[in-house]
């Protein structure tokens, strides 16, 4: 095992580890760690809310889950010689959930979590058609995934960082605040957000204190969306053996990470759609001196995906196109074709008993590919939704016998109101 560089201790909240980490993006934010191109090390990460979601039959939690305070991230680590200009080889070793017998109170600790949050909060990809918060738990045995919540589904684990990222430079993150805060402008009152500007309240910025902390907390730009940082890619094949390179903006680069994913689909679709755990991850890192130059990598990473997928060979696929619901033509929208797309898949799913909530679930959760597949034949792009057949324990193609109907079993929790 490599030398635990980063440790949490299960037991105390984000903020009173020995390591302080951030849940904000800021070139101030001081590096927690140093390491050396050439190093292996490994960080443990707290699940993405810090514990505020717990392993229950209620989605109370979901429905209030303080948005403020995500994503809590392990870091920021220097690398010793990183120059703006460079390139960070950042290869994943390894990742897996909390290595530990017993099941426990976090999630990471053989269960997970996926969420559908309310529109109210923070809302997902259909939250016009699903509005309210709901909860699934997943238990872990081994590399499978399963759930009291959704029977008749199991799936081996394609575990990833959903975030990691370089620092911003002070004027790349002002850019951002401009380009961001140009959207919300645009329809400032609009529910959800278009888009997430800087939040003091709830700021974590490593060990910044007092006015120094105020000042960064006031243009630190909130971890949700991913940018030329890298940050909150949601890629599911981030897997172990996966190497990113990432364009380097300050001195010592600044890596950090978090939000580890049991597994997920592709789009994360219900926002909170992956498996949520806390964790471990192993890394090896290493410089392109001057990369982005080199390579013409000058903004967004760049990867070569992990060599873990689980391998399942068949696949039922749903296709969408940019019409929307009530009829109406628009032009190449890919979004809206592959919300259509899902739409169908969920449409399908209902007629072997699961319920829309549970359908949705298992395709936020599930290893399930997404594509783009035609973008250019006015006026219809098409997007397609691939589900793997093996991973329900019956027949789920349709065929003359028409589909075997599964219990459904309590279902998804849903909040109260
Ligand atoms: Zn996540």
């Amino acid at each position: 095992m490599p030398k635990v560089v980063y440790p949490l201790d299960s037991s105390k909240k984000f903020t009173d580890q020995k390591y302080v980490g951030h849940n904000r993006w800021h070139p101030d934010v001081p590096a927690n760690v140093t390491v050396r191109p050439g190093d292996t090390f490994r960080v443990d990460c707290r699940e993405w809310f810090d514990g505020a979601i717990h392993n229950d039959d209620s989605a109370d939690d979901v429905r209030d889950a303080p948005l403020s305070t995500v994503h809590v991230l392990s870091g920021p680590f220097a690398v010793e010689g990183a120059q703006p200009g460079d390139l960070l080889i950042v290869d994943i070793v390894d990742v897996g959930p909390i290595p530990q017998e017993d099941s426990g109170p976090l999630a990471g600790q053989g269960w997970g979590y996926t969420g559908i949050f309310a529109t109210q909060n923070g809302g997902g990809f259909l939250t016009e058609q699903f509005p309210d918060a709901y909860k699934v738990i997943w238990d872990f045995t081994g590399q499978k995934a399963t759930s009291r919540h959704v029977p008749g589904v199991s799936f081996t684990g394609i575990v990833h960082p959903g975030l990691m990222g370089t620092a911003p430079s002070a004027d790349l993150l002002s850019r951002w605040n401009r380009r961001e805060q140009a959207l919300i402008d645009t329809d400032p009152d609009r529910v959800p957000p278009l888009a997430l500007p800087p939040l003091p309240q709830d700021a974590i910025l490593g060990t910044l204190q007092g006015a120094d902390l105020e000042r960064a907390a006031a243009e630190a730009a909130r971890t949700a969306p991913p940018r030329e940082n890298g940050g909150n890619q949601d890629i599911k094949n981030f897997t172990k053996g996966s190497r990113v390179f990432y364009p380097v903006f300050v001195d010592g680069a600044k890596l950090s990470m978090g939000d580890l994913h049991f597994s997920q689909g592709d789009g994360e679709i219900t926002f909170c759609g992956a498996i949520e755990m806390g964790g471990f991850i192993d890394l090896h890192v290493d410089l392109i001196k001057g990369g982005m130059e080199t390579y013409g990598v000058s903004e967004n990473a760049i990867f070569i995906p992990g060599n873990v997928d689980p391998r399942y060979e068949r696949w039922l696929a749903f296709s969408g196109t940019s019409v929307t619901l009530d009829g109406e033509q628009r032009y190449l929208d890919s979004h809206l074709s592959y919300q259509r797309a899902c739409l169908h898949a969920i449409d399908y799913l209902t007629k072997f008993g699961y319920s829309p909530e549970q359908a949705y679930m298992i395709l936020g959760a599930a290893p399930i590919e997404g594509r783009l597949s035609g973008v250019v034949d006015i006026p219809n792009s098409c997007s397609t939704v691939y589900i793997p057949t093996g991973i329900f324990d019956f027949d789920v193609e349709p065929s003359a016998s028409g589909p075997t109907r599964i219990d459904p079993g309590m279902g998804v929790p849903k909040s109260s109101f």
